[in-house]
């Protein structure tokens, strides 16, 4: 049956006599049930990939992609007169994830179906997301961001739970969303609920009584931790999380066979992250009721399960006060004191303690202690995490670190949303790049060939006037393609430094005040939320916002430069913005950016990185040569020096540099003054001054000369061209498929 002819048995007319929202509604079944034809049979072993997020982004494009049948459908839509943009439009992103971290996970997902192997996540259905980022004043504010409609991609399940915390018990719910591979097999993503939760608590905004868990555990993720009450909800919702994944498992488990002697010849669990800790000593605690030993049940989950570090900020690895187990899962606390001791009986060492000085849960050390793996997520990363941050644990256990080094789904960040790109790159070398991505270096036949670099600046000044339409169209900002677009699109954090970039446009505008104006226009683009509790980053969106109306709206240096700031950066704006970028910035401090996987979705869609050699940048830089990137700062090896020695004072740097005095003097100015907030400018100015902990200032000349460098080599538009060429032809090694593959030979072994 056609999609059109599923929409006439759905509501007795064809597509051309229906409105969006009723082929929308039949779309979407009709996508389940063709989804629904590729389950396939469970092997033996199975991978369950727990994470707090899932950022998937929308499914109805993605899905018809992985199904094979989005050209047919969008024909169908099409001669009925109807946009396939237009029906996107109608669909919520689920904002089930915050960042990188929580779009990996989606990518790993995807990856996993396509390479037809046996493994699902699990997580958490939160109905209001992390929240929708409205601005207001040249501020962030934060409202709920609801996403479940009356039809949507999950899938209720009859799947029930009994989970108890301390004095109260709660039911749980499984819901399904399907996951179709590329071409293969579906999985599915399993999202727990509470029955019991309660809407009508979240009143002002994104405020709700953070004590009554019974009705609020899956109402936020994240909720704002500047506080111990919603430091505690985090251990509930985390427990919540981990209790009804670690009993799906041991149910799928009994029903293939497993006495749970040999539970780990049936499943592996990757910890993503921190955050699903507690799925070891619940293993252990649901093992023991079912009849093992202590020590038979610290045995098997040893042997299950694997943990992935995305992070050295250390407050990032969480440590969560005795108290808080003692208060939300006091069943789990004599679990978590013997594991303690054994670690203690063995190595002696309170640095590789579960539990620290301050009667503080390492969660981390669980994970590294009672795991079979431990990975960082590029090469740089998890050479720092065996070198300074996890060396006493990488003295112990060497066999267990390795690393992965991250990717992204070409599915979705190639063939999805930039189909321009796309047919022009099959009409070169063929499609087999779509099933193995590494065939992307036959493009490097092309880096000489005049015809095909011109096309490839088409293709890009394309995307430019449908990024200038969409933003004109979804938030009224005016934008001129002919400008070159630098694009910085992440989480908001001091360590990622979009405050550096904001210095740089500072110092631009004093130069073309100036009279030294650019031989063409920039469009400098942000777009990140901050978390709600965090003041500096905030104000580092305050202060993007103020310069953008101050720049904006001044005659003399608007036609030279313009400061865009996108509201609610999120997977449907990356899809736009990433297919259309000249310059992307991936200018972290050296040694603090994991990995970064939106520089691999910006290289793969032919811009040219302006980077630090940090995280994946490294690999990249590897892979393209130096002369396809422009690197530039400290290296990562003189900033853990300079950390070690303590000895950075950022005044020093803001005394001897003028034109970096300059900015960073702008940011209390009477023009910023009239245009924001002194008090959210003057905490800035006085972080930048005084703290600088992400150390912006040493970096910040050479960022300079670095990209005005760059704006030069963009005037060669033939050597531009072939630098985005060569960009996208060495994009392969970036796939998740690669990484999956990487994880299922090494970690998970499951039969493929
Ligand atoms: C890819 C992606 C990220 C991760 O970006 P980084 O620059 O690697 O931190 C964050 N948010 C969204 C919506 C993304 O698509």
């Amino acid at each position: 049956m056609t999609a059109n002819e599923y929409v006439k048995s759905r509501f007795g007319r064809f597509m051309e006599e229906c409105t969006y929202e009723e082929i929308y509604t039949a779309l979407l079944e009709y996508v389940k049930e063709k989804t629904k034809e590729r389950e396939s049979s469970q092997g033996k072993k199975k991978l369950y990939y727990i994470s707090a997020e899932f950022l998937i982004g929308k499914l109805l494009s993605n899905n018809l992609i992985n199904l094979g049948i989005y050209d047919e459908v969008k024909e169908e839509l099409e001669k009925c007169g109807k946009s396939i943009a237009q029906l996107e439009e109608l669909e919520l992103e689920p904002s089930l994830g915050n960042g990188g971290l929580g779009r990996l996970a989606a990518c790993f997902l995807d990856s996993i179906a396509t390479l037809g192997l046996n493994g699902d996540g699990v997580g958490l259905n939160y109905h209001f997301g992390l929240f929708r980022q409205v601005f207001e004043n040249n501020l962030q504010k934060e409202e709920p961001n609801p996403w479940m409609t009356p039809q949507s991609w999950l899938t209720k399940t009859d799947k029930t739970y009994r989970i108890h915390f301390g004095g109260f018990t709660v039911q749980s719910r499984m819901y399904d969303i399907d996951v179709a591979g590329y071409e293969n097999r579906t999985t599915k993503l399993h999202l727990f609920d509470v029955e019991s939760l309660d809407e009508s608590l979240v009143h002002d905004g994104i405020e709700f009584d953070k004590s009554q868990f019974a009705k609020n555990l899956t109402l936020f993720l994240y909720p704002d931790d500047s506080d111990e009450s919603g430091r505690l909800l985090r251990v509930y919702q985390q427990y919540f999380m981990v209790s009804n994944a670690a009993r799906l498992i041991l149910d799928e488990c009994a029903q293939k066979g497993s006495n749970m002697y040999d539970l780990s010849d049936y499943a592996v669990i990757q910890i993503n992250d921190t955050h699903p800790t507690m799925v070891i000593p619940e293993l252990i605690r649901l093992l023991m009721e079912k009849g093992l030993t202590m020590d038979e049940a610290v045995s098997v989950v040893s042997k299950t399960c694997a943990y992935t570090n995305h992070t050295i900020l250390a407050e990032a690895l969480e440590k969560w006060p005795m108290h808080f187990m003692q208060q939300a899962v006091p069943h789990l606390v004599p679990i978590i004191y013997e594991l303690n001791n054994r670690v203690n009986k063995k190595y002696n060492d309170p640095s590789v303690s579960i539990i620290n000085g301050d009667n503080c849960v390492c969660m981390a050390h669980i994970d590294i202690h009672y795991g079979i793996s431990v990975n960082g997520v590029a090469a740089l990363h998890t050479d720092i995490l065996k070198e300074t941050e996890l060396n006493n644990f990488y003295r112990l256990y060497p066999e267990k670190f390795n690393n992965k080094t991250n990717g992204i789904t070409f599915r979705r960040w190639l063939l999805y949303c930039n189909p321009q790109l796309t047919s022009f790159i099959e009409g070169l070398i063929g499609p087999g790049f779509k099933k193995d991505a590494m065939e992307l270096e036959k493009l490097s036949a092309y880096v000489s060939d005049d015809a095909v670099l011109e096309q490839l600046l088409k293709i890009k000044d394309a995307r430019k006037v449908i990024l200038r339409d969409f933003l004109k169209h979804t938030q009224n900002i005016d934008i001129d393609a002919d400008s070159v677009f630098d694009i910085q699109i992440k989480r908001l954090h001091e360590y990622k430094r979009q405050q550096m970039n904001a210095l740089y446009v500072i110092h631009k505008y004093f130069e073309i005040k100036s009279g030294k104006k650019p031989v063409r226009p920039v469009t400098v683009f942000f777009g990140a939320k901050a978390a709600p509790a965090y003041i500096i980053a905030k104000d580092i969106i305050h202060l993007i916002l103020c310069l953008s109306q101050i720049i904006n709206n001044d005659p003399e240096v608007s036609p030279y430069l313009k400061v865009v700031m996108v509201e609610n950066y999120n997977v449907t704006l990356a899809e736009k913005l990433i297919p259309a970028c000249d310059i992307s910035e991936q200018i972290s401090l050296a040694s603090k950016e994991a990995s970064g996987t939106s520089n691999m979705k910006f290289m793969l869609n032919g811009a040219v990185t302006l980077g630090t050699k940090d995280g994946a940048n490294v690999e990249i830089a590897d892979l393209v040569g130096e002369e396809n990137i422009f690197t530039f700062g400290e290296s990562s090896q003189t900033v853990i020096d300079r950390y070690a020695r303590a000895d950075y004072v950022s005044r020093s740097y803001y005394e001897e540099d003028e034109d970096l005095k300059r900015a960073v003097d702008f940011i209390v100015s009477d023009e910023m003054m009239e245009a924001g907030c002194k008090e959210n400018l003057e905490r800035l100015y006085n972080e930048l001054l005084n703290k600088d902990w992400f150390m912006t200032f040493p970096d910040f000349h050479d960022y300079v000369k670095t990209k005005d460098r760059m704006l030069e080599a963009y005037e060669e538009r033939k050597a531009w061209a072939k630098m985005m060429l060569v960009n996208i032809s060495k994009a392969g090694f970036f796939s998740a498929d690669r990484t999956i593959q990487q994880y299922n030979d090494e970690i998970w072994k499951l039969d493929q």
